[in-house]
């Protein structure tokens, strides 16, 4: 189909999409446009990854918008959000204004009431619901790109709520999702009352197969398998074969692999097959590619990548910073890095076409289970149909690794010749639950338990389930939770969030998260002999429910069959004796007790909170990952735990209880972490003394940020004289500073370094920079005129100018000392590091 007979389109459109070298529809495409997308039917498109799925979005959004509707763009991952955002700037020429809603969680985003067309990820979305965004009211068209991750149980339930919310919301609003290939698509289809596109066209062919021995074994649709030579040498891998085969044929090859550790030690190895075959060009361009990534910062992570990509190699992961990621994405596009070994992330929405795909991997770690699991056909589907670059190569080649004969055999039923999974909802999962039922009281979707019912009715699960009444009896439970810990109330059938319940769902917490928030605090301060047995609640129903959701259907059936968990308060009771709900803050409800405002329970104001202590809290609840335990790692961290032990906050578990001893020392690892960040330890030395990357720094600093943010208004909300000590701690994990230099980081472009440096040499805070000596401050950064000018006008100094002002000699020695001094642990080795250039202050350390 010529792109001239698509009907509906704006004025511009056409021009638009041949500029982009779009002439003629791909055929999913011109099926899409048969079936209305582009006159706001809605639809499903089932197609292989880089078949063209998101110009289908790109049709239906500009004609919704063209029809006077704003359109909204759901992407899976927060990484993807900006990149689709770039994407669609181009549609700008269209008079289409674009934003991306990134950012936290609480913010309702109304400056995107503005906006034509907004990309957010489905939790973003689900929040300014719960923030009553006014214009998620106004929707012409919402677009699910990646629908099929409804499967996923962390994250699927939160998408397919939003899909129905979204839906009650907007009941005109034209619905497109896209799938990759699946097998039930029609349901999906079925439950959104939307036209399907469903194909296996693919606008390059792709050749599936399983690498053996001496030859690759493609599945070209004959009876026999066709069996090409591709000899594997005597000091080579067989992934190292197929690189240097390819190469060979000046083709680039991305190696997918189960760990970020697996994807480092690949890049490393590969980078010394690809480096004999760089000519001379490439090897200065890499060399300043090299550079580049060296300088976003100063960590091994950083470092490693750096020498695998001067050698032509790459890794990439989701523990990289996100310039790092970018920079390799581009780098392999425009066919300088020639090889990138990288966990799935990549396979999930980033457009990294290669000419071949080696899936090394096929089994990953499974943390419920313990052992290896063999991954999803979904998945690996996904990854091989990275493989091909359009217009580039003849086909992509996918292979799969075997060992043996029978791996051979194996691996072409488990995935060459398999269809992929059905998309399963994940909704009736307790945790799932849990969140979803407050935020959909809270935010007024349903006003009793029958309309809660109808609601949850709406969605993929009802369409799907055959097991009559299990919802209820999950729904039954989780109200139950809720009710318990003081987030809803009900009345008869009328349900009402408490004043605790809207500030739950608004923060986006978990309800766990919450409610373990609640008694780690008043288990702290409350005096009441009540108020204390009730506190611990929610911690002694943690046990099972901290852990990520566990994806075993059955277990989770199995679960809800049993009741549930077990109440909070009721674990807490029994194992104290005390006389069961007495202390229920459901049932003082019904007394017209008003248990979390005004005259709540009585606080020994006397009592602080240590930011480890509060770090640890946030650890434990199920919105943070935490760190593993490794070998060695209990015992250290028992014994940490028994040195803090009065200071860490609710009920400890005891050593025998194993699953629950592990949970809480893991969370102190994370304290441990975030403490050390806020101990201002350097960010290398914290890579290195917990095994995690950068990235992860970042992420758990953010998370920890976020929560404690959130817990400073449930204190607000609870009345407990603590607010001081949570805003401290989360002030200081923010900035990763010691209290000291709260004030000066408060002042923009002044990371954690730069106010280390001012502060040893005198500069102590805000004040002292809009009075001290100019040339004290420019000495203690190290004489850099420009970045003293910006800072001194930031802290609000009158004349900034450093114009003739000298550095003073001594208060840059002093600030060096302080550098390499290490003010974090007194070892100043790696403090060293810290001594570096001034780009420093726009790496990790600083968060800037
Ligand atoms: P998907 O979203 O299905 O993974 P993309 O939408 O990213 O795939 O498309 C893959 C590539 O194909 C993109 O580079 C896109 O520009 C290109 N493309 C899509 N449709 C057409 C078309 N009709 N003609 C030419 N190129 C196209």
């Amino acid at each position: 189909m010529d792109v001239e007979s698509i009907p509906e389109l704006p004025t511009g459109a056409v021009e638009h999409l041949r500029s982009e070298g779009v002439d003629s529809l791909y055929p999913p495409q011109a099926e899409a446009v048969e079936a209305g997308v582009t006159k706001g039917e809605n639809l499903v498109a089932s197609v292989p990854t880089a078949s063209g799925k998101t110009l289908i979005a790109q049709l239906a959004m500009i004609s919704a918008i063209d029809r006077g509707g704003t359109a909204l763009y759901i992407v899976p991952l927060r990484a993807l959000a900006s990149e689709k955002a770039a994407e669609f700037e181009a549609l700008e020429s269209l008079g289409i204004d674009v934003g991306v809603s990134t950012g936290n969680y609480e913010a309702s985003g109304e400056w995107l009431s503005s906006k034509d067309l907004v990309v957010a990820t489905s939790e973003k979305v689900d929040s300014l619901v719960r923030n009553g965004a006014s214009w998620v009211e106004n929707l012409g068209c919402v677009v699910s790109d990646e629908v099929h991750l409804i499967d996923d149980p962390e994250r699927g339930p939160t998408l397919e709520v939003t899909l129905a919310k979204l839906r009650q919301l907007n009941p005109g609003a034209q619905l497109v999702a896209l799938s990759a290939t699946i097998d039930n698509a029609d349901e999906i289809a079925a439950w959104l009352d939307a036209e399907l596109v469903d194909t296996d066209w693919r606008p390059i062919e792709l050749r599936m197969g399983v690498h053996f021995g001496d030859a690759a074994h493609f599945d070209d649709g004959e009876d026999e398998a066709t069996r090409e030579e591709l000899p594997v040498g005597a000091s080579e891998s067989a992934t190292g074969a197929i690189v240097r085969d390819t190469l060979e044929d000046d083709g680039s090859t991305l190696v997918f692999v189960n760990s970020r550790r697996n994807a480092e030690a690949a890049a490393g190895r590969l980078g010394s097959v690809v480096e004999p075959n760089l000519d001379p060009e490439e090897r200065a361009k890499l060399g300043s590619l090299a550079e580049e990534i060296r300088s976003v910062s100063d960590t091994e992570t950083s470092d490693d990548l750096a020498d695998a990509v001067a050698q032509g190699a790459a890794f990439h992961h989701a523990g990289l910073a996100s310039e790092h990621r970018t920079l390799i994405e581009d780098a392999f596009r425009d066919r300088l890095v020639k090889v990138v070994s990288a966990t799935p992330t990549l396979a999930a929405g980033v457009n990294t076409p290669s000419r071949r795909v080696v899936v090394r991997d096929w089994r990953r770690f499974d943390g419920s289970s313990g052992g290896m699991k063999p991954l999803p056909v979904l998945e690996v589907h996904q990854m091989m149909g990275r493989a091909g670059r359009p217009g580039m190569d003849p086909y992509g080649e996918a292979l799969l690794l075997a060992k043996g004969h029978d791996e051979l055999d194996e691996l072409f039923e488990r995935y060459v010749e398999a269809d992929p999974e059905p998309v399963q909802s994940k909704l009736a999962a307790e945790p799932a639950l849990r969140t979803h039922v407050l935020a959909t009281v809270a935010s007024g979707f349903a006003r009793s338990r029958e309309e809660l019912l109808a609601f949850l009715d709406e969605t993929l699960y009802a369409s799907q389930t055959e097991e009559a009444g299990r919802i209820e009896r999950v729904v039954e439970d989780v109200l139950v939770f809720l009710q318990r810990n003081g987030f809803l109330e009900r009345d008869g059938d009328t349900l009402t969030a408490t004043n605790l319940g809207h500030t739950v769902s608004r923060l986006y917490l978990d309800p766990m998260s919450a409610a373990t928030i609640v008694d780690g605090i008043e288990d702290a301060l409350v005096v009441e002999e009540n108020a204390v047995t009730g506190s611990s609640g929610a911690e002694a129903a943690m046990g099972g429910d901290t852990e990520t959701p566990n994806p075993d259907d059955a277990k989770l059936n199995e679960e809800s069959a049993g009741g549930g968990f077990t109440p909070a308060n009721e674990l807490v009771d029994d194992e104290r004796d005390a006389t069961p709900l007495a202390d229920d803050r459901g049932a003082e409800e019904d007394d017209g007790g008003d248990d979390k405002t005004g005259d709540g329970p009585e606080y020994d104001e006397s009592v602080s909170l240590t930011p480890l202590a509060l770090y640890h809290l946030v650890s434990r609840t199920p919105d943070m990952y935490e760190l593993y335990l490794k070998s060695g790692d209990r015992e250290k961290y028992s014994e940490l735990y028994y040195e803090h032990e009065t200071e860490l906050l609710g009920a400890a578990p005891s050593e025998y209880e194993d699953d629950r001893f592990e949970h809480w020392l893991s969370a102190l690892k994370t304290a441990k972490l975030l403490e050390d960040w806020a101990e201002e330890l350097d960010e290398d030395r914290i890579t290195n003394r917990y095994g995690v990357g950068p990235g992860d720094i970042r992420s758990k600093v953010d998370t920890a940020e976020w929560l404690l943010g959130a817990t400073e208004e449930i204190v607000s909300e609870l009345d407990a004289p603590v607010v001081d000590d949570v805003r401290e701690a989360r002030m200081r994990v923010q900035h990763g500073v010691k209290d000291e230099l709260l004030d000066l980081v408060g002042v923009r472009s002044v990371g954690r370094k730069r106010a280390r440096r001012l502060y040893r040499a005198g500069i102590e805070d805000r004040e002292a920079l809009r009075t001290a000596d100019k040339s004290v401050i420019l000495g203690a950064l190290r004489g850099r005129e420009a970045t003293a000018e910006t800072i001194l006008e930031n802290a609000g100094r009158e004349d900034a100018s450093m114009e003739s002002i000298d550095a003073d000699e001594t208060a840059e020695n002093e600030a060096t000392l302080a550098a390499t001094g290490g003010a974090a642990d007194g070892s100043g080795a790696d403090g060293a590091r810290d001594d570096g250039d001034d780009s420093d202050q726009s790496n990790l350390g600083d968060f800037s």
